[in-house]
C-alpha cells in the first residue's frame, strides 16, 4: 500500500510540474492550474484562542537528506510549484501573512522542532520586523507574499511589481536574507505574475500549496485529510498567523505523525 501511495505520488508530482514547467521564453505560455484550497484572510484585532488540552507536540523523524531542485526558469516566467519532486516521505510546512503575530508562535515552533517557511505580507512584516525576525532562530525561513495581499490576477504589470518585487526588496530588509520563493495570495495569478517573478531577482518559484488548516481541519485538495485522503511526499502544506496559530500547529503535525515514515523538510534545502 505504502509503495503504491508513494509511487502515485511521485507520477502526479512529475506530472504537475511539468504542467507548470514555462521552457524557454518561445516556448508555449505555462498552463496555470488552479488554486487548491481556500486561503483564509487573517483574524485581526483578536488574541490567542484558548487552546484546551492540546496535549504534548507531536514529536517528528528527522528530514531525510534533501535532494535539491531546481524550479529556476531559464526563460520568460518564473515556474510554478504545486508539489516538491523528492525522494522520500517529506512534507513542507508553511505559514502565510502575518497581518496578527501571535504572542505564541516562537514557543510553538521551539516545540515544534520543524523548519518552516513564512509567507509575508510585507507591510506588517516591516512594521513588526522584530516578531518575525524572533521566529528565525525557531527554523523559520522568510518568504515574499505581496506588500498588501491584494489579488494579483488581472492588475496591470507595474502594479504586480510594485505587490511582488517590492515585497521581495522590503522582506530582505526584514530577514537580512533576500526571499528565494513568492507566493500569490489566494493561490491565484497570471502570466504577468509569472514574468514579474521571474524579472525581480533571486525568487526560485511561484510556490502554491495542496493543504490548507481550515477551522482547525486539514484540507488537502478541498477534502479532510484522512486514511482515504493521505499526505503523499513532497506536499506543500499552509497554515496562517491567527489567533489558533498553536492548534493549528498541532493538526499539521498530527498528520504528519500519523503518516508512517514521514517528517518535516525546510522547503528551501529543496527548491533552488
Ligand atoms: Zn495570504
Amino acid at each position: 500500500m505504502r509503495t503504491l501511495r508513494t509511487g502515485a505520488g511521485l507520477a502526479l508530482a512529475g506530472l504537475l510540474l511539468t504542467l507548470a514547467a514555462p521552457g524557454a521564453a518561445t516556448a508555449a505560455p505555462p498552463i496555470i492550474p488552479p488554486p487548491f484550497g481556500a486561503e483564509l484572510p487573517d483574524s485581526y484585532g483578536q488574541t490567542p484562542r484558548v487552546s484546551g488540552n492540546l496535549g504534548p507536540m507531536p514529536q517528528l523523524p528527522p528530514a531525510p537528506r534533501p535532494v535539491p531542485f531546481s524550479a529556476a526558469a531559464g526563460g520568460e516566467y518564473a515556474q510554478t510549484v504545486l508539489r516538491v519532486p523528492v525522494n522520500g516521505n517529506v512534507v513542507f510546512i508553511t505559514i502565510d501573512d502575518g497581518g496578527y503575530q501571535p504572542p505564541e508562535a516562537a514557543r510553538v515552533l521551539e516545540e515544534a522542532h520543524i523548519p518552516t517557511s513564512l509567507f509575508l505580507i510585507s507591510s506588517p512584516a516591516v512594521q513588526h520586523a522584530d516578531f518575525f525576525r524572533s521566529l528565525q532562530p525557531e527554523g523559520a525561513t522568510i518568504e515574499a507574499h505581496t506588500q498588501s495581499h491584494r489579488k494579483l490576477k488581472g492588475l496591470p504589470e507595474d502594479v504586480q511589481r510594485f505587490e511582488i518585487c517590492g515585497s521581495v526588496d522590503k522582506l530582505q530588509g526584514v530577514a537580512g536574507r533576500r526571499p528565494t520563493l513568492f507566493r500569490p495570495p489566494y493561490g491565484e495569478y497570471d502570466l504577468t505574475t509569472l514574468k514579474v517573478i521571474q524579472s525581480c531577482g533571486g525568487i526560485a518559484a511561484n510556490t502554491l500549496w495542496e493543504g490548507s488548516v481550515i477551522g482547525g481541519t486539514l484540507y488537502i485538495a478541498q477534502h479532510a485529510f484522512g486514511p482515504h485522503n493521505p499526505l503523499y511526499p513532497g506536499m506543500i502544506l499552509l497554515m496562517h498567523f491567527t489567533p489558533d496559530f498553536e492548534r493549528d500547529m498541532h493538526v499539521l503535525l498530527a498528520a504528519v505523525a500519523a503518516s508512517p515514515g514521514f517528517s518535516v523538510g525546510r522547503l528551501e534545502d529543496y527548491i533552488h
